[in-house]
């Protein structure tokens, strides 16, 4: 297949890209690298199968040849980034949805939206099934990315019924691993940083606040699975198994021997209270779960995270 990614120089983009290629499909990223970066794919530069286009998404797109599927992951994923670059949440997941679509249609290709358990917002009920409608507020600082990812998925629909294009939406939650930008401000880089650097590590709020944390070869095995597949979606993709933010903290001050401990600072407005997927439908329909424990892909981020805060400070010097 010839498939093209938006995003594909972030976090998951790029993961997605070496597993496409390395499973012998081409691979073509778009990517205006405000939040992803050409370290995650230089591996792949000079690779006959591989092609690298500095594009922002939000402005129409075009590219020579067929293309199998359109895969569109861009977009700034961080709560960090929400009031910094607001705008550029909503046109990348509003604009650059529809000229991503738009490009789908044009070449008959299959589409898969990334969307994300933002969706259900601060849910009220618990675990989310992909049924629940969510709980979101359209005007807090999460609104946003929040109602950006909704209006994404109702454009995804659209084209799925006006235009019968072939789409898929999948339910991103809180995934982590290599390559996440140890300035990202998400949790698990703020810890594994903030340990690394012999910090205390900050958590906000009393630290009762759940997630459940996806390692991110799983997660891209679930796209993987989905792509190519015939379901539609929405379809929960994350890990089940919760901890409180309390327990995250504490985990990684364990596995980095971090003497400096804890320090609490303010709940961020909005921060939902609890989250963890409901996956029957990926275990019924894929056959996917989640197989790597928390303990096992945290050991291997923290490896990651040292080499590259090594490689900082080579650089730096
Ligand atoms: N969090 C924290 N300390 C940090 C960063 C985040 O306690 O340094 C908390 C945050 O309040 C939230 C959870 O960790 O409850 C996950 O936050 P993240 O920004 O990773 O993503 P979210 O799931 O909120 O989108």
């Amino acid at each position: 297949m010839r498939i093209l990614i938006t995003g594909g120089a972030g976090f998951l983009g790029s993961h997605l890209t070496d597993r496409f290629l390395s499973e012998g499909h081409e691979v073509l990223v778009l990517d205006n690298l405000i939040t992803g970066s050409l370290d995650n794919i230089a591996h792949h530069f000079g690779s006959p199968r591989f092609q690298f286009i500095k594009h922002d998404v939000t402005n129409y797109i075009h590219v020579p040849g067929p293309i199998d599927a359109v895969l569109h992951f861009a977009s700034p994923a961080s709560p960090k980034d929400f009031p910094e670059i607001p705008i550029q949440i909503l046109k990348v997941n509003s604009l650059g949805a529809h000229n991503a679509l738009g490009l789908a249609l044009a070449k008959g290709a299959r589409f898969l939206l990334a969307s994300t358990s933002e969706v259900y917002g601060d849910p009220l009920v618990h675990p989310q099934p992909e049924s629940y409608w969510g709980n979101v507020n359209p005007i807090g600082v999460r609104g946003v990315y929040d109602e950006a990812k909704r209006f994404a998925e109702a454009i995804t629909m659209a084209y799925r019924r006006y235009h019968g294009l072939d789409t898929r939406i999948v339910r991103i939650f809180n995934t982590y691993g290599p390559r996440m930008r140890l300035d990202d401000g998400r949790v698990v880089p703020n810890f594994v940083g903030q340990a690394l650097r012999g910090e205390p590590l900050t958590v906000y709020g009393d630290g009762s606040q759940t997630r459940s944390f996806c390692y991110v070869d799983d997660e891209v095995e679930g796209f993987y699975r989905l792509l190519m597949s015939d379901e539609p979606g929405p379809i929960n993709i994350g890990n089940t198994v919760e901890n409180t933010m309390l327990e995250l903290a504490e985990r990684v001050n364990r596995l980095t021997a971090n003497p400096a401990g804890i320090i609490f600072q303010p709940l961020p407005k909005d921060d939902p209270k609890v989250r963890r997927p409901d996956i029957t439908l990926a275990r019924e329909r894929l056959g996917w779960e989640p197989t790597i424990s928390l303990e096992e892909g945290l050991t291997r981020t923290i490896d990651w995270c040292r080499k590259a805060l090594a490689t900082a400070s080579a650089e730096s010097a």
